[in-house]
């Protein structure tokens, strides 16, 4: 690609953009005088789609007119209501419908996965995760090592960069496999680290811990709406992932979960049970003991809310109408674009620390401002640009395809110079 480093190239590719008519689909966040802030920031938490309020205005209206019985009549039925998503869900994450359901949130996901696939015995016990893993995952993990009666010091493996490097490097995940693998009873990896943004093989990463007897989990809250995933054919045990950053529907909105669907007829496997997850035909008879839906289903617990249901549904509809293979195409390019002006401000103080290598990668860059703290944040905040600081001295900054242009990304830079 040939980039420019002019508005009027900005502008171009935005014209020629096919993505281009869904910008206006979103709420823009709005500065005092009137005109959008550049908002960067979905992947923390993407932006409203117009459409939103609608879907949630239909479940209260037929909530107030039908009571009860709006598990049935209602337009878009509650009783099977998570069954309206799956299918697009799978297609977000390139799964089958049979390995993907809607429920709960992230890490109460996370912990359903591990009662069921983290089973450690004396030999076997560990669990590796990145060592600058998302807080919650941390506590996760190190939490059901502690529940099972080890101690998360000597069974929580932590895959860390070498000295002086950010980036945690292939070889070294599959050294430490390949050391450890037989005393690894779990492999549990953000597949795209919320940091660094950098995105891990999960295929091969999947491979190496198979060969070795681990079992294989990814959390994909970073990667989820924003890479593909092809989650099926990683062949990992279980991935769970949030709705809320790059799925755009709404704050603490209920997550995804997938298991693979050579686990989807194994009753045998330790869960912990709820009615939702009980054989649909006889959930109501209320007496039987638990018989499991086959696939992921079955690991369902409550009849889930469905006002949050209804913004991801109608946050999926437009995921279907874009069509994940023009958002993919959107998001190299446009991250692309945002990295080329980057290094063309030739600035000493700043450096990409997300991989350089567009497949290792999603929407974000990790920009590091060397010698910076946060007021340089609160600058370029103050100059219309929505961000996110984390200390030391990185901004983190993410073009979402869907609904932020070319022009977004060269104003960002623009502020970017003035403010440094
Ligand atoms: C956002 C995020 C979470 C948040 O978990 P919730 O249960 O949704 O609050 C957890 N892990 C990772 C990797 C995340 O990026």
């Amino acid at each position: 690609m040939n980039y420019q480093n002019t508005l009027q190239f900005a502008k171009k590719m935005d014209a020629a953009d096919p993505l281009r008519s869904f910008r206006e689909r979103f709420h823009l966040p709005m500065q005092k005088d009137g005109t959008p802030y550049v908002y960067l920031c979905g992947n923390s938490l993407g932006l409203q789609p117009k459409s939103t309020r609608a879907a949630i205005n239909q479940e209260l209206l037929d909530w107030e007119n039908y009571g009860v019985e709006g598990h049935f009549h209602a337009k878009t039925p509650w009783m099977p209501y998570h069954e309206f998503l799956t299918e697009s869900m799978a297609k977000v994450v390139g799964a089958k419908p049979i390995e993907v359901v809607v429920m709960n949130t992230l890490s109460v996901n996370l912990h359903l996965m591990m009662v069921s696939f983290y089973r450690p015995s004396a030999k076997r016990n560990k669990i590796l995760i990145e060592f600058d893993a998302f807080p919650s995952d941390k506590y996760a993990v190190a939490s059901q090592i502690k529940f099972h009666g080890y101690d998360p010091v000597e069974s929580l493996v932590e895959l860390k960069a070498r000295p002086g490097e950010v980036l945690i490097r292939p070889e070294d995940i599959e050294k430490i496999i390949e050391e450890q693998g037989d005393e690894i009873a779990l492999i549990m990896l953000g597949n795209t680290n919320y940091y660094t943004g950098q995105f891990f093989d999960m295929k091969k990463i999947t491979a190496l811990g198979h060969a070795k007897g681990c079992m294989v989990g990814f959390d994909c809250a970073h990667g989820a709406g924003n890479v593909n995933l092809d989650l099926h054919n990683t062949g990992a045990d279980f991935a769970v992932w949030c709705s809320y950053k790059y799925i755009n529907s709404g704050p603490g909105s209920l997550g995804g979960c997938f298991v693979h669907e050579r686990h989807a007829n194994d009753k045998d496997l330790p869960r912990f049970a709820g009615w939702w997850g009980h054989n649909k035909e006889t959930r109501f008879g209320m007496r039987d003991g638990f018989d499991p839906i086959p696939g992921v289903e079955a690991w369902q617990l409550s009849n889930p809310p469905i006002l949050s249901m209804a913004a991801i549904k109608a946050s999926l509809e437009v995921f279907m109408e874009a069509g994940m293979d023009n958002i993919f195409k959107k998001s190299k390019t446009l991250t692309g674009y945002l990295e080329f002006l980057i290094k063309e401000m030739n600035n000493e103080q700043i450096a990409i620390i997300t991989p350089e290598d567009p497949n290792q990668r999603g929407s974000q860059l990790s920009i590091q401002v060397k010698n910076a703290d946060k007021k340089l944040f609160d600058k370029i905040t103050e100059m219309g640009v929505i961000s996110d600081w984390r200390e030391p001295d990185v901004i983190r900054v993410a073009p979402i395809p869907l609904y932020n242009s070319y022009e977004d990304v060269f104003r960002f830079i623009k502020i970017l110079k003035e403010a440094l």
